[in-house]
């Protein structure tokens, strides 16, 4: 055996639990190992997860903050002003230290930095790729009718390697032009025999309504369960009739939902006054619904979100507070959409804390999932592929009296 972890708390079971680690599979799990290994972590009876999952993060942008001129009103197309350049090893690195090893990573691909985004992020993926899962979305940022030579950007994208088609239908200028785009790429990733993530009806705007032609066109071309779309913050704005309809049909075409509440907090709701929406979708319904929902980082200290730790543990802090998700129960559901819910709309395999399953695991500071997020403390320690990848040590000493 190569590595053990032992005292491990695990939700939903009584009492602590060993794990053995041999190459980079979990091999066994029982209540006391006799066994020795080269590396031993004592977990010392808090809670161990499998690592985090983040589905959706601009690694081409992070850090931009440090370089470009500041935000002046967050307007959507301000932030797009903004964005060019990579900065994204350094994101890698903190979000292994929060405790991730899968990451989806969107790559502009537009007629303004044309591929450039995609190639490095492709480099990325190789670069990285004994250490973490990274996955390439071709994400044509400034939409693809209204930006001419986008299409060919993308087929040639696909052609270079990328995992996944991105879209962002909701940003076309006419609702017909919204389909189309949905229709492209859907006929780009059938093409490719890839999964399908776009960034849908991101706006309190209640008219715009591409989410429920993605769900009929998901059924349509038999894409059940190969289909995510982030944000979609309109179906909060819809009236309850028809926001019923829609969930209806993201659960029968098996689509993913992902909010990410922080980055829907700063960007949405700016033309409210008082009361000012929160932005984000209807996260508890969906959820209460059967869709499928995760959660994900999204930005990081870039032109759409001046902060962001690439942490999850902080994302479902936010999904906590922002969708009203705080019993007991919610906040189970809450870290599963950033780990189990994460996982399978991202199809990843051997996900999860069997013998069996990939050693991709975090050693956490508390026994309960409620104290990890009152702690807000980064993983003890993280593993990812049997190995050790990442340790955190939190010194504090009060001083006082
Ligand atoms: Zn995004």
């Amino acid at each position: 055996m190569d590595l053990i972890i032992r005292h491990a708390r695990l939700r939903g079971r009584e009492g602590t639990w060993d794990f053995g680690i041999t190459g980079d599979r979990i091999t066994v799990v029982a209540e006391q190992l006799t066994d020795e290994a080269i590396t031993e972590v004592d977990a010392a009876g808090n809670l161990v997860m499998p690592t985090y999952v983040n589905g959706h993060i601009h690694l081409d942008k992070c850090f931009l903050q440090e370089k470009m001129r500041p935000n002046k009103d967050y307007t959507f197309g301000e932030c797009l002003e903004l964005t060019w350049e990579h900065k994204a090893g350094r994101a890698i690195e903190e979000g292994i230290l929060n405790g991730t090893t899968v990451f989806r990573a969107f790559a502009d691909v537009d007629s303004i930095g044309q591929l450039r985004g995609l190639e490095g992020l492709l480099a990325l993926r190789e670069h990285w790729h004994n250490v973490v899962h990274i996955e390439v979305v071709a994400f044509p940022q400034e939409g693809i009718i209204r930006d001419p030579g986008t299409a060919e950007l993308m087929e040639e994208a696909m052609r270079l390697g990328a995992d996944i088609a991105g879209g962002l239908p909701w940003f076309e200028m006419l609702d017909e032009d919204a389909r189309a785009h949905i229709d492209f790429c859907f006929d780009l990733a059938k093409r490719y025999d890839k999964d399908i993530h776009m960034l849908v009806d991101d706006t309190d705007n209640p008219l715009s309504r591409s989410l429920e032609y993605l769900a009929v066109k998901t059924m349509r071309e038999g894409y059940q369960g190969r289909v995510s779309a982030s944000h979609c913050g309109a179906l909060a704005a819809y009236n309850e009739v028809h926001a019923h309809k829609v969930m209806d049909l993201l659960k029968q075409a098996n689509v993913s939902i992902s909010s990410n509440p922080h980055i829907s907090l700063v960007v949405q709701g700016r033309y409210d006054q008082e009361p000012i929406r929160r932005g984000i979708t209807r996260v508890k319904q969906l959820w209460q619904h059967g869709v499928n929902v995760f959660s994900s980082q999204d930005d990081v200290a870039d032109p759409f979100y001046p902060f962001g730790r690439n942490d999850q543990q902080e994302v479902v802090a936010y999904i906590c507070h922002t969708a009203h998700m705080a019993a007991p129960s919610e906040i189970e559901a809450a870290f599963d959409f950033v780990t189990y819910n994460a996982a399978r709309a991202l199809r990843l395999t051997g996900y999860g804390l069997e013998p069996g399953c990939k050693a991709d695991l975090n050693v956490l500071t508390a026994p309960t999932t409620r104290e990890v997020l009152r702690l807000q403390q980064p993983p003890r320690w993280v593993i990812g592929k049997g190995k050790v990848l990442a340790q955190n040590q939190l010194q504090r000493e009060f001083m006082g009296r």
